[in-house]
C-alpha cells in the first residue's frame, strides 16, 4: 500500500493558484531530496562504483536537473537538447551518459564535445562514432538480450525492441572499438519500463555480470562499469507499493560477489539511468474542475488535458486523483475525468470513485514528476503549463513559464503570409 497524499492543505494551494492560474506542473522539492538520499542509500552497499544518471527526458528542467546534481546524480542524455540543458544545469564529462538510439551523427559530435559516455545503440553506430569526431578513450554498448530475456507491458518483449547490439554483435562491437583506440569499457542494457518487481533488476544485473565475464575473458578487455538501465517502477496505485530498492542493491551485491569478484573482474562499476522512480511521485498535476457533465456517464471536466499529462491516455495508465479539501471525503460517486480535447481518449479516469465534485474544486493528479510535462505537446492548441517547485522552505518558485500564444505562434511568419499568394481556388 502507499499513501497518496498531496503535501499542501486546500487553502495554500488556492493561495498559489490565487497567483499563479492553473493547470500547472507541482514539485515537491524536500520529497524529491529526501528520496534521491534515500536511493543513494540504499545502493550504497555496492560501494562508491554506484551512479545514477538521471534520465533527462522524464523532467527535462534545469532546476530539478541542478538539485539532483546536488545530491550527486549524473544525467543520462538522449539527444542534444538533453547533452545542452545537461550542461546548463552544471552537468558534464562523464557525469553525462549518452544513451541515444537511431542517432544522428552530429548528436554523437556533440557528446564527445561534452566529455559525456557515449553509449552506442548499434553497431553500424561505431563507424558514424569515429566519423564523429573519432573513438574516444571511454566507450560502452547496449546490449538487447533477445529471447534470453522477458520484457514487460511498455517497453515490450526485448525481441521485438529495437534497442541495442545482439550478443555476437557485442563481440564484433568490442573489438572493433578496441582497434579504433577505445581504453575503457561499459556494458549498458535496458529491458523494462516502470517494472515494480525487484526480482527483475536484480536477473538483469546478474545477466550483465555473466556477460561482461565471458566478454573479457572472449576479448580480453577490462570493463569499468555496467549500466542497468532505467525502468525501476512506482506504485502508480494506492494498492501498489515501491520497488525495495535496498533488496535491488543486495541482490545485485550477491551476484556481482559471485560473478564478478571470483573472475579477478572487481572493480566493476554499477550505474542506473533511472528516471521515474526518482521525480515521479513528486510532481502533481494541479487543475480545476471547470464543467461537470451527466449524460450516460458522469464526467468532471478540468482544465487540464492530455497535452499536459499523456500517460492515462497514451498507455490506460492509472494516476491518482485527490480532490482538494475531500480528501478525507467518502468516494461516493463515479466519474470519467476528462480534458477538453476534440479525442474521446482525453481523459485522466474513467469509472473513477471520487467524492462528489463540483464546478471550481482543486484537484491533484499525483505522480506526474516524470514524464509528465516533458510528453506534453500544441495539438489542438493547447498551450504547454507553467512548472513550480515548491521549495524546502515551504515557498513555491516558477522554474518554467506557461507557453503564450506568441510562443504558439513563434515558429510562423505572418509576414510572409499576408504577401503569399494562395491563387484560385481548385475546381474551377
Ligand atoms: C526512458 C529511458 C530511461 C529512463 O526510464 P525510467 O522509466 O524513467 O526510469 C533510461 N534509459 C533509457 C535508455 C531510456 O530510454
Amino acid at each position: 500500500m502507499t499513501e497518496k497524499r498531496f503535501p499542501l492543505s486546500k487553502a495554500r494551494l488556492e493561495a498559489i493558484c490565487a497567483e499563479h492560474p492553473t493547470p500547472f506542473h507541482l514539485y515537491d522539492e524536500a520529497a524529491i531530496r529526501e528520496n534521491a538520499r534515500g536511493l543513494k542509500k540504499a545502493f550504497a552497499v555496492l560501494g562508491d562504483g554506484f551512479k545514477e544518471f538521471f534520465a533527462v527526458k522524464a523532467l527535462p528542467n534545469p532546476f530539478i536537473l541542478k538539485i539532483l546534481a546536488a545530491e550527486g546524480f549524473g544525467a543520462d542524455a538522449s539527444s542534444l537538447p538533453e547533452i545542452a540543458l545537461a550542461l546548463k544545469a552544471g552537468i558534464g564529462g562523464e557525469d553525462i551518459m549518452f544513451s541515444s538510439n537511431d542517432t544522428p551523427q552530429a548528436e554523437f559530435a556533440a557528446a564527445l564535445r561534452a566529455g559525456a559516455i557515449v553509449n552506442l545503440d548499434d553497431i553500424s553506430h561505431i563507424e558514424s562514432l569515429a566519423a564523429a569526431g573519432g573513438i574516444p578513450e571511454l566507450v560502452c554498448c547496449r546490449y538487447n538480450p533477445g529471447a534470453l530475456k522477458q520484457g514487460n507491458a511498455i517497453i515490450g518483449k526485448p525481441e521485438e525492441a529495437k534497442y541495442g547490439f545482439t550478443r555476437g554483435q557485442l563481440l564484433e562491437g568490442y573489438r572493433g572499438l578496441e582497434a579504433g583506440g577505445a581504453k575503457r569499457f561499459g556494458l549498458h542494457t535496458m529491458v523494462a519500463s516502470n517494472e515494480l518487481d525487484p526480482e527483475y533488476f536484480i536477473e538483469t544485473g546478474r545477466l550483465l555480470f555473466e556477460l561482461v565475464a565471458e566478454l573479457s575473458e572472449k576479448i580480453g578487455i577490462r570493463f569499468e562499469f555496467v549500466n542497468l538501465g532505467g525502468g525501476i517502477g512506482i506504485p502508480y496505485r494506492p494498492e501498489q507499493t515501491a520497488v525495495p530498492l535496498a533488496r535491488v542493491a543486495a541482490g545485485l551485491k550477491s551476484a556481482y560477489d559471485e560473478i564478478i569478484v571470483p573472475a579477478g573482474l572487481s572493480p566493476l562499476k554499477t550505474y542506473i539511468e533511472c528516471g521515474r522512480v526518482v521525480t515521479g511521485p513528486y510532481g502533481y498535476l494541479v487543475s480545476r474542475v471547470i464543467h461537470m457533465k451527466d449524460t450516460y456517464r458522469k464526467y468532471v471536466g478540468l482544465d487540464a488535458s492530455m497535452a499536459n499529462l499523456m500517460r492515462p491516455a497514451l498507455y490506460g495508465a492509472y494516476h491518482h486523483i485527490t480532490v482538494l479539501g475531500k480528501e478525507e471525503a467518502e468516494p461516493m460517486e463515479t466519474y470519467d475525468v476528462t480534458g477538453s480535447l476534440c479525442e474521446n481518449n482525453d481523459k485522466f479516469a474513467i469509472g473513477r470513485r471520487l467524492p462528489a465534485v463540483e464546478v471550481g474544486d482543486l484537484v491533484a493528479i499525483h505522480d506526474s514528476g516524470a514524464h509528465g510535462h516533458a510528453m506534453g505537446f500544441n495539438y489542438n492548441g493547447k498551450l504547454r503549463s507553467a512548472e513550480f517547485l515548491l521549495r524546502e522552505d515551504g515557498s513555491v518558485v516558477e522554474i518554467r513559464r506557461a507557453e503564450t500564444m506568441d510562443d504558439y505562434f513563434s515558429t510562423l511568419d505572418f509576414a510572409r503570409l499576408d504577401s503569399f499568394e494562395a491563387g484560385e481556388r481548385h475546381g474551377r
